[in-house]
């Protein structure tokens, strides 16, 4: 673990961006919209906890449609992210790419109070985990705090949307709790 750098320099195998499913915040999907004017229909599906196996049933995210579960998350295709550039593996949309794909695959560390004691790599065996680079881990930190905030927001909204029962109501309707007003 660093406590001031972490040494990490990723090497494009495209492995976070094929078998990995990309979950981005309400802020993510407004950023991405806006700067690179895709649509969410085409980008973003709902996936079933047949899917996100590994994903809590607490977790407050869960979107909550006549008693079935769904997760808002990038669209996968054969190639795996719909953003994966098939032949580079470089994203197509790199500079809005969500937060999460920023923070991969750095792992926060802090103290019992809340202070950051460091990053180091997550465990993942898909990652080769090259230590030929560094970074700063307190721009890493910022960015996890503005992502916190992010998935408060979330939190609230899948609360408000997760109490509201109508005939029809499909998991794509939460689309239309944060984009007509935000794009
Ligand atoms: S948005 Fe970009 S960085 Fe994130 S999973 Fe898709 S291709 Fe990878
Ligand atoms: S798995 Fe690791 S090396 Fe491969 S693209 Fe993702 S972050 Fe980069």
């Amino acid at each position: 673990m660093g406590r001031y750098t972490v040494n990490f320099k990723c090497h494009s195998t495209g492995h976070c961006c094929k078998d990995v499913i990309c979950l981005p915040t309400p802020w993510d999907v407004v950023r991405i919209v806006r700067e690179v004017g895709a649509k969410p229909e085409d980008f973003i599906e709902f996936v079933t906890p047949e899917t996100l196996w590994d994903v809590e049933a607490s977790d407050p995210t869960w979107l909550d449609v006549r008693g079935e579960r769904y997760m808002m998350a990038l669209r996968r295709i054969e190639k795996g992210c719909f953003f994966l550039q098939e032949k580079t593996h470089y994203c197509e949309i790199y500079e809005s790419r969500p937060l999460l794909c920023r923070l991969y695959p750095f792992k926060l560390h802090e103290s019992r109070d809340g202070q950051l004691n460091g990053f180091s790599l997550h465990a993942d065996v898909g990652c080769p985990k090259n230590r030929d680079g560094v970074y700063d881990t307190q721009p890493l930190y910022d960015m996890y705090l503005v992502d916190k905030g992010h998935h408060d927001d979330y939190d609230s909204l899948v609360e408000v949307f997760n109490q509201r029962d109508y005939p029809g109501k499909k998991p794509e309707d939460f689309l239309d709790m944060f984009l007509p007003q935000a794009v």
